[in-house]
C-alpha cells in the first residue's frame, strides 16, 4: 500500500496521483487529508508556500463531491486569477479519473457570460476570484446557496489584497452547514478574524513554524547605491548563467521598466503586472512555465502564488513595502525539496529592513559583494566551455560540414577555439571591460555628505522640455512616480533638455532610489542633487506665483492607478474586461542570433582581458 493509499484516498485519484508522479504525500497533506476524509469539519491549515496545500484540500474534496449531481457542491476563492487558473488546472488534473466532475474557474478580465455558461452546464467546484465571484452572485449566474465546502486559498493574501468585505459577503450567501476550509502561508490577526467570525470550532494544522522562511531558501543581501540597482541586477544574472528567476518590483511601473530594459540588453525577460491584458499574462506565464523566459519581472500582486518549479533564484530588486511581503516572495523557489537563493539589492538605507526581515523568517542573511567584471566573465567562460562540451550535435549539420569546413578551413584549432568562445562571449568581455565595478558600499557615498539631511534639496533631472514637459506637467509626473502629496515637489525649473526641482531632504533617498530606476519612454531618468543652489524656502508656490493644479496640455500623464496593482485588481466588480494595457509587452527571447550579433558588432581583441583574468584566478 503507498502511502496516499494509506491515507485514504480512493482508486481513482490514486490513479491521478500516479500520472501527477507524485509519491509520497507532503506534511500538510498527510495532516490534512485523513482529517478532511474522515469528517465534515472546518479547519484551518497554515503552511509555507511550496508545500502541497492545493492536494492538501483537492483530494478530499474531489473525493467527497458527489460526481453524478451536477450541484454546484464546493467553492474554492483565491486571491489571483493565475492562482485561480492554476487551482482550476491542478484539480482538473486531480479527478481526470472522475467522470461528470467538472471544475469551473471564475475570474476577472474574461467574458463573464461565457463563464456563467460553463456553470450552468453543471460545475460541482467552482474557482474562484472574490470580486468575480461577486459580480456573478449579484448577477444571478451562480447559486452557492447549497454547497457543502467552502476553501479559502491563501486567505492571507486575499485578505491582504484587501477583499475583506467580499469574502464575507460570499459567506453570507452561502448555507449555514457546510465546512470551511481555510489555508494560508501566514497568520495574521485579519485570519484569524474570518477563522473566528465564520468557522465553527476549526481544527488546527500546522507544518513548520508559524510565519517562518521556507528551510530551503538560502538569503543573500548586495549593497549598492540607489543608482547601480539596474547594474546590480544584471550583473547578478551574469553571475548565474543558468537562473531561472523572478524578479520583484515595487510598482507596476518599474516592473514594465526592468523588464523592457532587461530584454534590450538581451535578456529573455518578460514583465507581469496588472495592467497586461488577461492573454498577455497567460502568454508571459506560459513563456515562463516552458523556459523561454529566463527572468520574469513582476509585482507581488501578479506574481503571488504563482508555482513554477525550478525557479533557481527570486531576485528583490526592490524589497516591499511590507516586510512580510518577502516571505511570499521568497517562497517563489525553494519548492518541493529544492533549493533555491532570494537575493535582495538594498541600499544603505534600507539596511534595517534586512534585520526586520530576519526576525520574521527566523534565518539570516548573507551579505555578498557584487560579483566583478571579472568574476563574471570567468563565470561565462566556464559555462560556455561546458555548454560546448555538453551540447549534443544534431547531424543534420553534417550536410553542411564541408562548407563550414572551407570557410574555416586556415585557422589553427588554438585560435578556432579561441574564435568560437569568443562569438559568445565578446559581449560580456565588452561590457565589463568598459563597466567600473560597483562598490558594495554604495549606500556610504551618500552618507558622506552629497545628499543634506534637513532643509530643501536642488535637483537636476535629465528630461526637459524636449520630452513635453513644462513645470507642471513634470510636477505631476514627480508627485505620481514618488507617490508625494501635493506640495512636496515644488520650485521646478524646466529647461529644454533637463530640468530642476526641490523637495525636503527627508525626500532626498527615495526621489534618488525611486527616480534613477526609472526608464521614461525608454530613456533612463537620472537624477543628482544640483550644485546649483536653488532650495530656498518658498514651498507654496511655483514659479511665476501660479499655485494651482491646472495641467497645461500636451506631456507626460503618468497613469494614476498604475502605481499599484491594488488599485486595478483585475477583477474588482465591473470593468476588469477593458481595461487596456499601457504598453505591449515584449517578450523575445535572446536567442543565440542575438548573442551572436552583438558579438560581431563588438569583436574586438580580447586578449587582455584574458590574460587579466587568468593572473585574477591564480591569486
Ligand atoms: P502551495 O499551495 O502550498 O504553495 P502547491 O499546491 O502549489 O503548493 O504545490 C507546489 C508544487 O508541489 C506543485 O508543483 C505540486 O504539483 C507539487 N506537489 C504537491 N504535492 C506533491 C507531492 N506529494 N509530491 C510531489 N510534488 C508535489
Ligand atoms: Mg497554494
Amino acid at each position: 500500500m503507498n502511502k496516499f493509499e494509506q491515507l485514504g484516498l480512493n482508486e481513482s485519484l490514486l490513479l491521478a496521483i500516479k500520472d501527477l508522479g507524485f509519491e509520497n504525500p507532503s506534511e500538510v497533506q498527510e495532516k490534512a487529508i485523513p482529517l478532511l476524509l474522515e469528517k465534515d469539519t472546518d479547519i484551518v491549515a497554515l503552511a509555507q508556500t511550496g508545500t502541497g496545500k492545493t492536494a492538501a484540500f483537492g483530494f478530499p474534496l474531489i473525493q467527497k463531491i458527489d460526481a453524478e449531481n451536477r450541484d454546484t457542491q464546493a467553492l474554492i476563492l483565491s486571491p489571483t486569477r493565475e492562482l485561480c487558473l492554476q487551482i482550476t488546472n491542478e484539480i482538473k488534473l486531480y479527478s481526470k479519473y472522475i467522470k461528470g466532475l467538472n471544475t469551473v474557474a471564475i475570474y476577472g478580465g474574461a467574458s463573464i457570460t461565457e463563464q456563467a455558461n460553463q456553470i450552468r452546464r453543471g460545475a460541482q467546484i467552482i474557482v474562484a476570484t472574490p470580486g468575480r465571484m461577486q459580480d456573478m452572485i449579484n448577477r444571478n449566474m451562480v447559486n452557492i446557496k447549497n454547497i457543502n465546502y467552502c476553501v479559502l486559498d491563501e486567505a492571507d493574501e486575499m485578505l491582504n489584497m484587501g477583499f475583506y468585505e467580499d469574502i464575507t459577503a460570499i459567506l453570507s450567501d452561502t448555507p449555514k452547514e457546510k465546512s470551511t476550509w481555510l489555508f494560508s502561508a501566514t497568520m495574521p490577526q485579519e485570519v484569524a478574524r474570518i477563522a473566528k467570525e465564520f468557522m465553527r470550532k476549526p481544527l488546527e494544522i500546522t507544518v513548520g513554524h508559524k510565519n517562518s522562511g521556507n528551510e530551503n531558501v538560502s538569503h543573500e543581501f548586495y549593497l549598492v547605491s540607489a543608482r547601480d540597482r539596474y547594474a546590480a541586477l544584471k550583473r547578478l544574472a551574469d553571475a548565474n548563467p543558468d537562473i531561472f528567476s523572478v524578479v520583484f518590483c515595487r510598482t507596476k511601473r518599474d516592473t514594465q521598466a526592468v523588464a523592457e530594459k532587461l530584454i534590450e540588453d538581451g535578456y529573455s525577460a518578460a514583465a507581469l503586472h496588472g495592467d497586461l491584458s488577461q492573454a498577455q499574462r497567460d502568454g508571459v506565464m506560459k513563456s515562463f512555465r516552458g523556459r523561454q523566459i529566463q527572468m520574469l519581472v513582476a509585482t507581488d500582486v501578479a506574481a503571488r502564488g504563482i508555482d513554477v518549479d525550478d525557479v533557481t533564484h527570486v531576485i528583490n530588486y526592490q524589497l516591499p513595502d511590507e516586510v512580510e511581503t518577502y516571505t511570499h516572495r521568497s517562497g517563489r523557489t525553494g519548492r518541493a525539496g529544492k533549493s533555491g537563493t532570494s537575493l535582495v539589492i538594498i541600499t544603505k538605507s534600507e539596511l534595517r529592513k534586512i534585520t526586520q526581515i530576519e526576525r520574521i523568517i527566523k534565518m539570516k542573511f548573507e551579505e555578498k559583494p557584487i560579483p566583478s567584471g571579472i568574476e563574471i566573465c570567468q563565470i561565462q567562460l566556464f559555462h560556455l566551455a561546458n555548454r560546448i562540451k555538453d551540447v549534443e550535435v544534431d547531424h543534420e549539420i553534417d550536410a553542411y560540414l564541408p562548407a563550414i569546413e572551407e570557410v574555416l578551413k586556415d585557422i589553427p584549432k588554438e585560435e578556432l577555439i579561441k574564435k568560437m568562445v569568443s562569438v559568445e562571449f565578446n559581449r560580456f568581455i565588452n561590457y565589463y571591460k568598459k563597466s567600473r565595478d560597483l562598490a558594495s558600499d554604495g549606500g556610504t557615498r551618500r552618507e558622506s555628505g552629497t545628499i543634506p539631511t534637513d532643509g530643501a534639496v536642488r535637483f537636476f533631472i535629465n528630461i526637459g522640455s524636449r520630452d513635453n514637459f513644462d513645470w507642471m506637467t513634470l510636477k505631476d509626473f514627480l508627485k505620481e512616480t514618488l507617490d508625494l502629496g501635493r506640495d512636496d515637489v515644488f520650485k521646478v525649473d524646466v529647461k529644454e533638455g533637463f530640468s530642476f526641482f526641490n523637495t525636503d531632504a527627508s525626500l532626498a533617498p527615495k526621489v534618488m532610489d525611486v527616480l534613477n530606476a526609472f526608464s521614461l519612454q525608454g530613456r533612463k531618468i537620472n537624477v543628482e542633487i544640483s550644485k546649483n543652489e536653488g532650495g530656498s524656502n518658498s514651498r507654496r508656490r511655483d514659479h511665476n506665483g501660479r499655485g494651482g493644479d491646472k495641467r497645461s496640455g500636451g506631456g507626460f500623464r503618468g497613469d494614476r492607478n498604475s502605481r499599484d496593482d491594488r488599485n486595478s485588481r483585475d477583477d474588482r466588480r465591473s470593468g476588469g474586461n477593458d481595461r487596456k494595457p499601457r504598453r505591449d509587452s515584449k517578450f523575445e527571447g535572446r536567442k543565440s542570433g542575438d548573442n551572436e550579433r552583438r558579438g560581431r558588432r563588438n569583436e574586438g581583441d580580447s586578449s587582455n582581458f584574458f590574460e587579466k583574468a587568468k593572473r585574477s584566478r591564480r591569486s
